[in-house]
């Protein structure tokens, strides 16, 4: 077990909440009082929600932030706390080889860019207004295995040298392509409201940095991968599974639209697993802050997309209800409810019409609550609240102190 003294030094280490401290000055419940020692039984709840991440804990918390929503562990066994010999500290963790990637493409990839574009990508979370971290450099981590590679650069598995030596996932953005395809405003946006975003199961961005052509993200390390992937390997989710993926995901839903974030482009694709196999909405790019800001913009993908966006009428955060029945109708049967892989045009049709079929094996809860969610009406769709207390989510979910 870290004794209270290491992990208060952990935190401090990351300097996360840094001017919150020093003001005193929000009103949030995120505050941080780290003059304050706090107690054995929270340290973990501590170091979970507001510091740096704490993918391979010693030390399994009491009581997790989110136990109600954490992950489908079925099995008693997985419930139990891990064996100290058995969790390994960060510092043991094998991170990987780093494979020379961010070398590779700076030969390829990286301009440098001038002007208004570049003053508007000179990212840096050490003069974030209201999250000022310490200021971040590539020379501050040692590089290990390659996660992934997105849109505009790679993502790479990291350790922070300097001690806690935190584990996170190190995403590169070269400033030229995003220049290219225009999108500077929507990559500034994406990464401001990530920062500002603090949830169970919703990625956390810890910090930015950027050199001349490069952008670098700290994100929460997301031990099990891509959501997609798991799925493609399976088919399809069992009733359990896809209900406790639901739970988390609207859970998650309602925290963003409570500060007026609307997601837009909520797919599988964009789901990351945490280390213990809790659900994280990874991706922001559609997303954007509400009210009075209902666009009339056509994006994100097609299936997921509801009929008020079909038909090029304005959008509320309702679509995110849509694509949330869309979303459990693809763990259950294995693919989105109005697929037409014959044409384009047929899937829009199906969707302003609200084609829906179910097949047999749905049970009458699953379907009643994806029917209750992909409504033509973006009014009379079920609210949140309500979907968090659907007997179908109910049913599944861990009484408190289960997992
Ligand atoms: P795309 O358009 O292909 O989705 P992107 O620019 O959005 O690209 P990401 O999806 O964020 O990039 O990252 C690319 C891949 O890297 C992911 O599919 C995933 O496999 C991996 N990855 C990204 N972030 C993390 C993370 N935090 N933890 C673990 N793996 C990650
Ligand atoms: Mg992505």
């Amino acid at each position: 077990m870290s004794s209270i003294g290491a992990v208060t030094r952990q935190i401090e280490a990351l300097e996360i909440s840094k001017k919150i401290n020093a003001t005193g000055s929000s009103s949030s419940s995120l505050r941080l009082v780290h003059s304050k020692q706090p107690s054995q039984s929270n340290v973990s709840k501590l170091l979970t929600k507001f510091a740096a991440p704490h993918p391979f804990p010693n030390v399994k918390p009491a009581h997790p932030p989110s136990s109600l929503r954490n992950p489908t562990s079925t099995s008693r066994q997985a419930s139990e706390p891990p064996r100290p010999k058995a969790a390994p500290s960060h510092s043991q963790i094998d991170i990987g080889s780093y494979d020379g990637g961010l070398e590779i493409d700076e030969e390829k990839r990286g301009q440098a860019i001038y002007g208004e574009a570049a003053e508007e990508l000179a990212l840096d979370s050490s003069v974030s207004r209201r999250f000022p971290t310490r200021e971040w450099h590539l020379f501050d981590f040692d590089m290990g295995r390659p996660l992934g590679k997105g849109k505009f650069g790679r993502v790479y598995m990291v350790r922070t040298k300097a001690e806690p030596k935190y584990i996170l996932a190190l995403k590169t953005l070269y400033k030229s392509e995003i220049v290219q395809s225009k999108v500077e405003k929507q990559i500034r946006r994406e990464i401001e409201i990530q920062q500002n975003l603090r949830h169970p199961n919703i990625l956390r961005l810890y910090g930015y940095f950027h050199d001349t052509k490069r952008i670098f993200l700290m994100l929460e390390f997301a031990g099990q991968g891509e959501l997609y992937k798991q799925l493609s390997k399976v088919g399809r989710f069992s009733e359990r599974r896809s209900s406790r993926y639901i739970d988390q995901m609207a859970d998650a839903l309602s925290y963003l639209h409570g500060k007026h974030v609307i997601h837009r482009d909520i797919k599988p694709e964009n789901l990351l697993l945490g280390i213990d196999g809790g659900l994280k909405i990874g991706d922001f790019g559609w997303s954007v802050h509400a009210p009075g800001n209902r666009r009339m913009t056509l994006c994100g993908t097609l299936d997921y997309l509801p009929p008020e966006m079909v038909e090029g009428k304005e959008h509320t955060e309702k679509v995110d209800l849509w694509a949330l029945g869309v979303l459990t109708y693809e763990f259950l049967i294995g693919n989105p409810p109005f697929e037409d892989r014959s044409s384009v045009s047929n899937t829009y049709r199906r969707i302003a019409r609200v084609d829906l079929k179910f097949p047999a094996h749905i049970s009458l809860e699953a379907k009643d609550l994806i029917a209750k969610l992909l409504q033509y009406e973006p009014q009379r769709r079920l609210a949140l609240s309500s979907a968090l207390t659907h007997p179908w989510i109910l049913k599944y979910r861990p009484r408190s102190g289960e997992s």
